[in-house]
């Protein structure tokens, strides 16, 4: 028996279980089980909805977006003088004239020779359409002159033309100390000169610090992304000697504390599932923004607390998808369909439907509800915070 099947439906062990809290005999009216209900493995329970609501269709956006947040290419470790190509350039263009998106951000654009190719096959090829981020020297953090290289590569990337820096979540859950082979901390002071360099040539920081609560709990029957952790072992940072969420996030807290005139977009909201710990930080780190990529399955299920976010942070939100080519991550794969569901999201009230285009919801069992934001607050989540962090025209 394999471990999906140990989470087994049973429709008369259910309805056993219930009969027997009740009552020891059927009460009038009451149905008997059928006496041998097949059991159901949870994977191929997919529920359809019974409610009869508006279902709107929103093929365009109504206003221009910028995606922030997507995954054209990928840096390769350990190989800066090549790139990865993961979506080609004209299927998405295709996809950007049909769905109203003026410009696609490929945060993922290494460094080096890698970066310029990148460059050269997206902002070079289709001005305007795209613009490429470069990521730090991961591989080289340990060596002796790292915070200077760093700095150094950083003006070598924005010569080259990158537009910002993206941190992967590498930073604070993956990159080891060469030697003893401790976690390097998100604000560790060997990448100061990096953020400062950010600052001083315009580049907003896109960093992605920490994950999902559950993904640092144990994998268990009260984990509510039990099937997403099922289906990606490797997610999961509980144990070992990995820190606690809350303590990853301060880490960042304090680079952005320390790094005034850095502009830091969040990526995934910061954290989408403390809404208030979120808006605590954005109120204390006017340097701070925040991106909605492969989040809205969290925003859209708190659906009055996401709308009051919304209007608060209206100036320091920016649309994301973290569109990448990955069939394993449907709330993430790049196509029409997922910037339907976003705009539905965004643009109407539309009730309990799906935050990713997939037969069953991939990181828990739960729908979202539209937060039907006003035409000034969608210009500005769309399109404007993202141009005006970019250094393009309002
Ligand atoms: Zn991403």
């Amino acid at each position: 028996m394999n471990r999906r099947n140990w989470i087994a439906l049973s429709a008369a062990a259910l309805a056993g279980g219930r009969s027997r809290a009740q009552s020891s005999a059927p009460q009038p009216g009451q149905s008997q089980p059928p006496a041998e209900a097949p059991e159901l493995p949870l994977d191929q329970y997919q529920p359809k909805s019974m409610l009869h609501v508006p279902e709107t269709r929103v093929p365009r956006s109504r206003f221009p977006v910028i995606d922030f947040h997507a995954h054209i290419t990928n840096g390769i470790p350990g190989d800066p003088a090549n790139i990865r190509f993961s979506l080609e350039p004209a299927h998405c263009l295709d996809v950007m004239d049909r769905k109203n998106i003026r410009a696609m951000v490929s945060l993922t654009g290494g460094y080096g020779d890698g970066l310029r190719q990148a460059i050269a096959k997206l902002s070079s090829a289709h001005p305007g359409r795209f613009t490429v981020f470069t990521e730090p020297a991961w591989a080289k953090a340990s060596d002796a002159g790292y915070s200077k290289l760093q700095a150094d590569l950083i003006a070598d990337a924005h010569r080259a033309g990158a537009t910002g820096i993206k941190v992967l979540k590498t930073l604070g859950l993956f990159l080891r100390e060469r030697g003893d082979n401790r976690l390097v901390r998100v604000d560790d002071r060997r990448f100061d000169p990096m953020w400062e360099a950010a600052a001083a040539l315009k580049m907003p920081v896109a960093i992605h610090v920490s994950d999902p609560e559950a993904f640092f709990l144990p994998i268990d029957r009260f984990n509510e992304r039990w099937e997403e952790l099922h289906a990606h072992p490797t997610w999961s940072f509980h144990g070992k000697d990995f820190p606690a969420n809350r303590e990853l996030q301060e880490a960042r807290r304090n680079v952005m504390r320390r790094h005034p005139r850095t502009q830091f977009v969040c990526l995934h909201v910061a954290d989408a599932e403390d809404l208030p710990y979120v808006s605590e930080c954005m109120d204390s780190h006017p340097n701070m923004h925040v991106d909605i990529a492969a989040r809205i399955g969290e925003l859209g299920r708190q659906p009055r607390m996401a709308r009051k976010f919304f209007d608060r942070y209206q100036d320091r939100i920016v649309f994301g998808t973290d569109s990448s080519s990955s069939p394993s991550t449907p709330q993430q794969l790049f196509g029409d369909a997922l910037y339907e569901i976003y705009y539905r999201f965004l643009e109407t009230e539309d009730e309990y439907f799906d935050y990713a285009p997939a037969p069953v919801p991939p990181q828990g069992r739960w729908r979202i509800y539209g937060i039907g934001l006003p035409e000034a607050v969608l210009r500005k989540v769309y399109r404007e915070n993202a141009a005006r962090l970019l250094g393009w025209p309002a």
